[in-house]
């Protein structure tokens, strides 16, 4: 896996571990992998981390938190208060160390069992500097949130614009509502000119959201039209996304359809 560092703004910076964008402002971690992509951003963080932000409940965003919350164990934990019950389910965590062992053994890296027995504390804007907003940005999950940095203008938006392909093809990823998603995005245009997506070191102006609520609307039709769950998938399991393991994708193409058929 490949490790990339760029300094974005005066404050931000942008470690990309593979697929996976960690963003590090003071000694705030926005977004935690996987756990094998977690270890490379440790070996490679020149300070120490005291608040770390999960984006959403995704194994590729929430797996890593459990090895970079035992390096930094005195380090607070927030996300939506959705997650705190999730990951108390042994269901949940089995499912995201499967996906995340399978993920990681792509990339020929063998992966301890992990668990989230920590706590983790409902996110919200008064845990922060007055610059720092969080955002609720539902629509690809339903526990999705973004950090705004009014002061240098980005907002660090995960997995809200969908999945940009290092190709530079957006993949509409509205898992949980296709309406909050197109929400979601008009929302994150109207408050900034800088998103900083989830993964391979996508960082774009605003003007990417129109490209992200087209290929949604786009895609919604065709399935309409008929394009099905099976069309989906040999449409989106290619790239970077043929670096998941097949039965994430598969889930992925049938949440496309179901939520273009509600
Ligand atoms: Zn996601």
């Amino acid at each position: 896996m490949d490790l990339e560092v760029r300094q974005v703004t005066n404050s931000l910076k942008l470690v990309r571990v593979g697929l996976i964008n960690y963003y590090l402002f003071d000694s705030l971690l926005f977004d935690c992998g996987t756990t094998c992509t977690a270890l490379k951003l440790i070996e490679s963080l020149d300070r120490s981390i005291q608040s770390i932000v999960v984006s959403h409940a995704h194994f590729d965003h929430i797996a890593g938190l459990a090895v970079i919350k035992s390096k930094f164990p005195d380090a607070r934990v927030f996300a939506h208060e959705r997650i705190a019950g999730l990951v108390k389910k042994d269901k949940v965590i089995e499912t995201w160390n499967e996906e995340n062992r399978e993920f990681c053994n792509k990339f020929g890296e063998n992966v301890d069992p992990f668990n989230l027995d920590f706590e983790i504390e409902n996110v919200s804007t008064e845990n922060f500097p007055e610059h720092l907003k969080i955002i609720e940005t539902p629509g690809h999950s339903p526990d999705a949130i973004s950090l705004l940095n009014e002061k240098e203008g980005f907002m660090l938006v995960a997995d809200a614009l969908g999945y940009p392909l290092s190709s530079g093809k957006n993949i509409p990823m509205y898992f949980h509502s296709f309406s909050k998603y197109i929400e979601s995005i008009e929302k994150i245009k109207s408050l900034t000119d800088k998103v900083c997506l989830g993964h391979n070191g996508a960082i774009f102006n605003s003007e990417y959201c129109d490209v992200a609520i087209e290929e949604a609307f786009k895609l919604k039709d065709e399935i309409q039209g008929g394009l099905t769950e099976e069309d989906v998938f040999k449409r989106i399991y290619k790239e970077e996304m043929s670096l998941y393991p097949l039965s994430t994708i598969k889930a992925v193409a049938r949440l496309l359809v179901k939520r273009s058929l509600e």
